[in-house]
């Protein structure tokens, strides 16, 4: 079982992600947690990239698309691996992250046509404002709108791809309860 979550910094993925992963192993399975992007060189680069002030525009968010997408594949193999040991794969962010971030979708489910996609994806929704908040973030104008508009293609990914999405307003043990909520049926507990 593959299963992604997905929302804007602030959401709480990580604090999640580890909650989930001390249930899953009390409930007696076994975990692999992987992220993007992942700590590869690939990996590497696109933080740094992305660290760039400079580095914005069109081609900008072309090139982070196919490094991207190189850098998930090298993910695949590791992902199958571990769901043929019986494991559950918990992954920050999947290529529905790129599909809101570098958004441009004619050509990035064609570039992404080899990677595996979640069997459950989970988004944590929350209000721009909380999340600016939460990440002590720039608190411009243009980070807001930016956001607001991150915010609103992954709950219209969220409608069409039958995400499931949890108010990450709320704090984080009712999100917790949330997550149980949502994957209990999925893992039979
Ligand atoms: O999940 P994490 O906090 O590591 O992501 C860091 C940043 O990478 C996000 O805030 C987002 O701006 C960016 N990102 C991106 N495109 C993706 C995934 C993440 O621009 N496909």
């Amino acid at each position: 079982m593959y299963i992604c979550l997905e929302g804007i910094d602030g959401s709480g993925k990580s604090t999640q992600i580890l909650l989930l992963e001390e249930w899953l192993n009390e409930c007696g399975f076994e975990v692999m947690r992987v992220f993007e992007p992942t700590d590869s060189d690939t990996g590497r680069l696109i933080r740094k990239m992305l660290r760039d002030p400079d580095a914005t525009g069109e081609n900008f968010q072309k090139t982070l698309a196919l490094l991207f997408a190189a850098d998930r594949m090298v993910l695949m193999d590791e992902i199958e691996a571990a769901e043929e040991s019986g494991k559950i794969v918990i992954s920050d962010r999947c290529f529905y992250s790129s599909i809101v971030y570098q958004n441009d979708p004619s050509w990035l489910y064609e570039l992404n046509k080899f990677v595996k996609i979640p069997d459950m994806v989970i988004l944590l929704d929350l209000d721009v404002e909380t999340a600016l908040k939460r990440c002590d973030g720039k608190d411009s104008f243009e980070n807001k709108i930016f956001l607001e508009k991150i915010r609103e293609r992954y709950l219209d990914l969220a409608e069409k791809n039958d995400f499931f999405v949890i108010n990450a307003n709320n704090g984080i043990n009712k999100v917790y309860d949330e997550m149980k909520r949502v994957i209990s049926p999925k893992i039979g507990r």
